[in-house]
């Protein structure tokens, strides 16, 4: 387990990346003024309205409200994760991402991801050239064949070779200590059980007698492979063990190829096996992808739905296959926003893509794929066969299944409508079944949803967002010992922001953004920062500072009201009648400052 990236690292490395550079190479912007601007990647539009700021190192769409900093925009964009989006862009400009040591766990010798990355890439080319060349690959070709792939199939997806024997590879490419390390960090070279005494060699290759898939992860680097046997054999598929390239619960196979076709077809396709994502590429469907022997996750759901807003899952008709779409539904309802839809596939016993598409070809699959059993019809009609919908205790039975299901899903219109239906089959109403608890939408789901409205803010929010978006602001307040005194709700992050503007004059809106990653009110601060405060530059000044004296105005305000409650109430004690005359007369001054 590798320990977490230390602020200080993010920090530095915010102040060295360029958002523009990074938006850039991915969507070209047009300079327009100060900014940037492109048709947002995030919606569908023609006139552009996602605009890029050097200054705050910040994006904004006035269109659909998406926002963020470089981290953030590779999190959306490219569908990383947040250690991902930072060790991308680290290496975008030459850095290493540090990690703190974490705590129970022994510190492994340090090994940059490239360096592995190397190793593996050699291993991928000494699979492929076994294809070639090697005197036993003659049986890898004719099982290939016979399965149906052709030279060029099998050349875009890497297949190679692992030939019998023990040390193919280990000899090849194991030429020192290092180098056999680095093989058995990889993956690819296994260690002799320490407690085998029996003589024989330290360490050997996995993968031995195998057909080799290489596996991709979601930048399009070999992280690590699958074999399947040549002839029989056990286990069927190997995978290469977890190591720190290749997490199988969240990487699936073929995504990186299949990201395009998912985009463009609006959906993305999940099979079981490698051979049917390859099969299938084959026959023009590129647009399905592979868990890698697991059951589906959350993350692969999330990186799915990224891409496109359907996803179909393949499964076998028998009862695994049942059994394991049901699983598939239960990880997925919670992430069954409005707008999203889920499909299962179920193909004729014994028969898996891979032979189906081969059989009838792309478009019956495609066909296929489009009579897919919605998620309402999947979810009702599994239950209803469980029960006895003839009986009335029957009908109770399927509401006591079907409620907590429906109950992980998002409030939504798709919640309402399978509540509706299960109404409908089992006669009560809503109101007798009992309201759904509400589940929290996902907040950048929440976040889009519901802009700021101008004019909304609060003070203490105005002067938030004031300062992330021109963080020089705080380099010269007039009154810096009030701040001090300041205890309403905002006031600890408004002084936090001021105390790192202090340390560094270079802080822009995401370097001080990006310290509050884990805040808890990040994604409030990130909407704070792309609020439109229109306020002259020249004006801006004055501005932060009347909204700093009116915070100040407003606490007084809100103890004044609470001592002439008390006074009221049981009396004021010691020095509060002093207290309570003084903001009165503080009051007062301000007011008479205002009409002057
Ligand atoms: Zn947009």
């Amino acid at each position: 387990m590798a320990g977490k990236i230390p602020n200080t690292f993010i920090d530095s490395l915010m102040a060295r990346v360029d958002i523009v550079d990074v938006i850039d190479s991915r969507v070209p912007l047009v300079r327009k003024g100060k900014e940037f601007q492109a048709c947002c990647p995030f919606h569908e539009e023609k006139t552009p309205s996602f605009t890029v700021s050097p200054s705050k190192q910040f994006y904004h769409c006035f269109g659909c409200g998406a926002h963020g900093t470089a981290i953030g925009f590779l999190m959306d964009y490219a569908n990383l994760g947040f250690v991902e989006a930072v060790e991308e862009l680290a290496e975008g400009v030459g850095l290493e991402v540090p990690r703190e040591k974490a705590v129970g766990h022994p510190t492994q010798p340090k090994e940059s991801p490239g360096r592995l990355l190397g190793v593996v890439d050699e291993a991928s080319n000494w699979f492929q050239q076994q294809l070639r060349t090697h005197p036993d690959a003659k049986k890898a070709i004719a099982y290939l064949k016979g399965r149906g792939l052709d030279g060029r199939t099998c050349a875009i997806f890497g297949v190679g070779f692992a030939p019998d024997g023990w040390d193919g590879l280990l000899v090849a490419l194991g030429t020192n200590d290092t180098r056999t390390q680095q093989l058995l960090r990889a993956g690819v070279v296994t260690r002799r059980d320490s407690g085998d005494s029996r003589k024989g060699r330290e360490f050997y290759d996995r993968f031995r007698g195998r057909i080799i898939f290489p596996i991709e992860d979601h930048r399009g680097r070999v992280v690590a492979f699958g074999g399947r046997i040549l002839g029989e054999g056990e286990p069927k598929y190997l995978n290469s063990p977890e190591t720190s390239l290749f997490h199988k619960g969240s990487e699936l196979y073929g995504l990186h190829r299949a990201r395009r076709a998912i985009g463009s077809e609006n959906r993305s396709i999940v099979v079981e096996g490698y051979m049917d994502v390859i099969s299938l590429a084959q026959f023009g469907v590129e647009n399905a992808v592979a868990t890698l022997g697991t059951a589906t996750s959350r993350t692969h759901l999330q990186r799915l739905f990224r891409l496109a807003p359907e996803i179909v899952f393949c499964f076998d008709g028998d009862r695994a296959g049942r059994d394991a779409a049901w699983k598939a539904m239960q990880v997925a309802l919670p992430e069954m926003q409005d707008g999203r839809q889920l499909g299962f596939l179920f193909l004729p016993d014994g028969e898996d893509p891979d032979t189906i598409v081969r059989e009838e070809g792309g478009e019956a699959f495609r066909a296929r794929v489009n009579e897919a059993l919605p998620l309402d019809k999947f979810l009702f009609d599994t239950l209803t066969t469980q029960v006895d919908m003839g009986r009335m205790d029957g009908k109770a039975r399927l509401v006591s299944m079907a409620r907590p299901l429906i109950n992980q899903m998002p409030a939504g219109a798709l919640q309402q409508m399978m509540l509706d239906r299960l109404s409908s089959l089992t006669g009560l109403s809503g109101e007798q079944m009992g309201k759904p608890p509400q589940t929290k939408v996902a907040p950048r789901q929440r976040l889009r949803s519901q802009p700021l409205e101008p004019g909304q803010l609060s003070p203490m929010a105005l002067a938030i967002s004031l300062l992330l978006q021109n963080p020089h602001l705080g380099t010269k307040i007039e009154n810096p010992e009030m701040l001090q005194q300041l205890e309403l709700e905002g006031a600890e992050h408004l002084r936090q922001m001021l105390q790192l503007i202090k340390q560094d004059e270079g802080f822009n809106t995401a370097r001080l953004l990006e310290h509050f990653r884990d805040s808890g009110v990040h994604s409030y601060l990130e909407k704070l920062a792309s609020y439109p405060t229109s306020i002259h530059s020249e004006a801006l000044h004055r501005h932060f500072n009347d909204t700093l004296e009116k915070l100040l105005a407003q606490q007084d305000e809100q103890r004044s009201l609470h001592l002439l409650e008390k006074s009221r109430g049981q009396g004021l004690e010691g020095g509060e009648k002093q207290e309570l005359l003084a903001l009165l007369d503080a009051k007062k001054q301000r007011i008479e400052q205002v009409s002057k």
